[in-house]
């Protein structure tokens, strides 16, 4: 469950910052039916000219996202599933590495903040955590019997 969490965040987040994400595999690949390069992290990927339009504050959402999600629906965040979203972030060239990481640090409480408040939205990232991991590793849920909102 860890990982369809984690995975979801990101890919909730990207939404709600406009982007179109997708579910995926390799660190970066062309696709051929859109004919746009996406990068990954994790395994929610964006097309990279959205990405890049973001504003750092956006970025440092999207990144945060995974271990937000971690935090609020398990308790804690393992250390190894974030690193990459972390680096990501405090070696993105867009600031310095100082305030990328108190940049992190506020975005995450922040949001942590914002979805233990939003009982709705925790619903939401638990049923689309469920859905990543059956898409993901074929796991069968009952998630599919019910009509998808
Ligand atoms: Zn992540």
């Amino acid at each position: 469950m860890a990982v369809g969490i984690h995975e979801a965040n990101h890919y909730l987040t990207a939404k709600k910052l406009g982007l179109q994400p997708r579910y995926g595999g390799s660190a970066i690949e062309h696709i051929c039916e859109t004919d746009q390069w996406v990068c990954t992290f994790g395994q929610t990927q964006v097309p990279i000219e959205e990405y890049q339009k973001l504003t750092i504050e956006q970025t440092a959402e999207f990144l945060v996202a995974g271990s937000v999600a971690e935090r609020v629906i398990l308790g804690f965040a393992p250390d190894e599933t974030s690193q990459s979203d972390y680096e990501a972030l405090i070696f993105s060239g867009r600031g310095k590495p100082s305030d990328l990481i108190w940049l992190w640090k506020k975005t995450g409480e922040r949001m942590i903040r914002e979805l233990q408040a939003d009982l709705e939205a925790q619903r939401r990232l638990i049923h689309a955590g469920a859905r990543y991991e059956s898409e993901i590793f074929g796991i069968d849920r009952s998630v599919r019997a019910s009509p998808i909102q």
